[in-house]
């Protein structure tokens, strides 16, 4: 096979019928971009929109975001690596499931672009500035960065991305808990949007337990109290040994998601099992299909709700929370009254969504590093 060859393999729907399960979104088979454009010589639809995300300004941003924790240290997750996790564990289902790895991951690298600075205290702040002005959310505010405010391209603004990727967005924003039930125009989420809303809970569930016991916010001992986490610490004992302590959370972690990911392959393969899809269509329009069993749904609850008394209620993550929220009304209140202290692109914006809206979103798109930077040439250092 020669170059010219092998780049009219790569940019053939054949090479896409070859590897995916029937029920899979194909590329051929997009709606497209709200602004029509040349396909690619040998990138597919879905691996363009993946990069157009990697490549913008606010993808690069997550990597100065809170994900739970912010200041303690290099261990900890930031935006940009729960992403990538996110990433990486929903391409490895998505290619056992035979689903269009390229759709899925350009959907995890989008996934959570709209966070605000300062994790979910941000968000909360933010939507109560919005209180009567429609609120605030991440996943709202997902599309709108890449629908208005990202500027890459002369002839069109936001990232033009198509429109299955946009959509699995949209049912991010619309249900935000994530479930398969009906969104615009009765259509459901297609199984690539499934298989990123379980990465997402696998990944947050296995790093935050893996960051909080690295910095001493709970003991494994206190875990081993849930029994999904007590289960794998007996599973890599009986392999292992002994392990000294560092190396059995890190181990113990990595058990997590194996038995997580395995889970929601057998579930899922034995649900679609159940019929004979050919077209991504007749799979999405059933609900869900991707996920995990109802036993190990409870155990994640258990862990979940562990999780959320123990270390997202953890007072210094509630100090952090405080001062973050303090912080973040008096940056809104400055530049909502004086708005000319912001960049011109959401100056500009101010009639079209309002002061308030344009406010929000210029520090939603902020750094916590950049952000205190702002705060501190106004307020000094103080709360
Ligand atoms: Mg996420």
């Amino acid at each position: 096979m020669n170059v010219e060859q092998r780049t009219a393999w790569l940019a053939t729907a054949e090479r896409e019928d070859a590897c995916l399960a029937p029920y899979a979104m194909r590329s051929h088979d997009s709606l497209g971009r709200k602004h029509p454009e040349e396909s690619h010589p040998y990138r597919g639809c879905f691996q363009r929109d993946r990069d157009r995300i990697v490549h913008c300004s606010a993808y690069r941003r997550l990597s100065g975001k809170t994900q739970v924790f912010t200041g303690m240290g290099d261990y900890h997750r930031t935006r940009l690596t729960h992403t990538l996790e996110v990433a990486s564990i929903a391409r490895t289902m998505g290619r056992v499931l035979g689903l269009n790895e390229d759709l899925v991951e350009a959907m995890a690298m989008l996934h959570d672009i709209g966070h605000p600075p300062f994790g979910h205290a941000g968000e909360d702040t933010l939507d109560e500035c919005l209180a009567e002005h429609g609120g605030f959310s991440h996943n709202q505010f997902a599309l709108t960065l890449v629908e208005e405010l990202e500027s890459r391209y002369p002839d069109n603004p936001g990232l033009n991305l198509s429109a299955e990727v946009l959509e699995g967005q949209r049912f991010r924003s619309a249900k935000p808990e994530h479930s398969a039930a009906p969104g615009e125009q009765g259509r459901r989420p297609l199984l690539e949007a499934q298989i990123v809303e379980a990465a997402d809970s696998i990944t947050y569930d296995a790093h935050d337990t893996d960051d909080a016991v690295k910095l001493g916010m709970v003991t494994l001992d206190e875990l081993a109290e849930i029994p999904l986490v007590a289960r794998s610490l007996e599973i890599v004992r009986q392999r292992h040994g002994d392990l000294p302590p560092s190396m059995l959370r890190k181990t113990l972690v990595r058990h997590l998601i194996d038995e997580q990911v395995g889970c929601v392959l057998q579930a899922s393969l034995a649900k679609l099992a159940e019929h004979d899809f050919r077209h991504a269509d007749e799979a999405r329009a059933v609900g869900n299909l991707i996920g995990v069993s109802s036993e190990l749904a409870a155990q994640k609850k258990e862990l979940e709700d562990f999780l959320y008394q123990r270390v997202y209620r953890h007072p210094s993550i509630i100090d952090v929370r405080k001062l973050a929220q303090s912080r973040l009304k008096k940056l809104f209140t400055a530049y909502r009254d004086q708005p000319r202290m912001m960049p011109r692109t959401f100056r500009e914006r101010t009639e079209q969504v309002g002061v308030e809206r344009c406010v929000v979103e210029c520090i939603a798109g902020m750094t916590d590093r950049f952000f205190d930077m702002k705060y501190e040439e106004l307020f000094g250092s103080v709360a």
